[in-house]
């Protein structure tokens, strides 16, 4: 079966680890009628918007898509391309799969840690305004229906995929009626899964807890901006932003992307570590039923990185994200 799915490389070393997963893709034996799209800067250059009304279309039309990341200019410049779509697809979870590559050094064994954040509420609702000179406020906005809805997701997850423990990450200590309400909602939702054992940590505490012993944690349920801070945390904890995949998800639609960001400074560079990007490609396919195909990516990429011949400098190597790309490509079994 041929899929036909949108492809969005993105900016800075977006391009290059999405030329590599296409050529990864392809060596799998996956057809795919790729459908190109730009967003944030290189859309803004053709198409005079950052994020063009074909995008979003086309990923509603085949509700299943693949992202490079894309870069926000910070304390100015136009909104986040990656917060706009999430929001509005309703893409209202984002998972990430966080867990030791075997062969890639880190100071960590048995992390397994699946990271499941909100994604479309909190203090990611970008309502600031200046209340006067020298004084701005930031809206922090949560709500019963979209907490509810990422602890069902995240105790679904935990249920059908036999994980044991479910931990709710919060400072409702201090924010007492937003971290309040998230928690209250998770509580409710962790009732009706008592095989599940459930838990409840304030953030800085978490922190601490995942440098020291990180195989406590199984799956990590976090309102939005905890969830994307704890998740590069970890992503360090198992040997960097080059390796970590994830997707955002919704009830229509499914976009899949590495955490990492653009990474300007080794943009263009030919060094970016496309593992990321490529394992978030085989929770794509494995998301649309090309179970064996995309496991055999994933085998050839661990294969890599057990022989440790073939590794990019952000894992301690020496080659250029080409090398490694053949690499993956030679330990493709078919
Ligand atoms: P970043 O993830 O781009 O980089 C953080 C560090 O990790 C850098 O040292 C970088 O070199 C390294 N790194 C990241 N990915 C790598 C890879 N594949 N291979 C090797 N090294 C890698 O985070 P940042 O610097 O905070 O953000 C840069 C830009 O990316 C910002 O504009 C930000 O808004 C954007 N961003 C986008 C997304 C997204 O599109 N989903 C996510 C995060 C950040």
């Amino acid at each position: 079966m041929k899929h036909k799915l949108p492809l969005i490389p993105g900016d800075g070393i977006g391009p290059e680890v999405t030329e590599a997963t296409v050529e990864v893709v392809e060596a799998a034996g996956i057809e795919v009628e790729w459908e190109k799209m730009d967003a944030g800067t290189p859309a803004y250059a053709k198409h005079l918007t950052y994020l063009p009304d074909e995008l979003v279309e086309s990923i509603r039309r085949n509700r299943v898509a693949i992202k490079g990341p894309v870069s926000t200019p910070i304390g100015e410049g136009f909104p986040s391309i990656n917060v706009t779509l999430r929001k509005t697809l309703n893409l209202f979870a984002n998972f990430r799969p966080i867990k030791n590559l075997p062969g890639v050094k880190s100071r960590y064994a048995n992390v397994d840690i699946i990271v499941v954040r909100e994604n479309t509420e909190d203090l990611y609702s970008g309502l600031e305004h200046m209340v006067v000179p020298g004084v701005v406020e930031s809206l922090k906005i949560i709500t019963a229906e979209a907490s509810t809805r990422i602890a069902r997701f995240a105790f679904d997850y935990a249920r059908r995929n036999s994980r044991k423990k479910v931990s709710a990450i919060h400072k409702a200590n201090i924010m007492k009626l937003s971290d309040g309400l998230f928690l209250a909602c998770v509580r409710q939702v962790a009732e009706l899964y008592p095989e599940i054992q459930y838990e409840e940590l304030i953030v800085d505490n978490t922190c601490m807890q995942m440098v020291l012993k990180p195989e406590q944690f199984d799956v990590m349920l976090l309102e939005n901006l905890y969830g994307d801070i704890v998740s590069d945390l970890g992503a360090g904890l198992v040997g960097g932003l080059g390796l970590v995949p994830g997707a955002n998800l919704g009830d229509d639609c499914a976009l899949f992307e590495p955490v990492h960001g653009s990474a300007p400074k080794i943009a263009g560079t030919n060094s970016a570590n496309p593992t990321a990007m490529l394992l978030s490609a085989v929770l794509m396919f494995q998301h649309l039923g090309e179970i064996e195909r995309a496991n055999r990516i994933s085998f050839a990429v661990e294969s890599v990185y057990i022989k440790g011949q073939v590794l990019t400098p952000d894992v301690g190597g020496t080659a250029s994200t080409t090398q490694f790309t053949e690499a993956v490509m030679a330990h493709l079994v078919n």
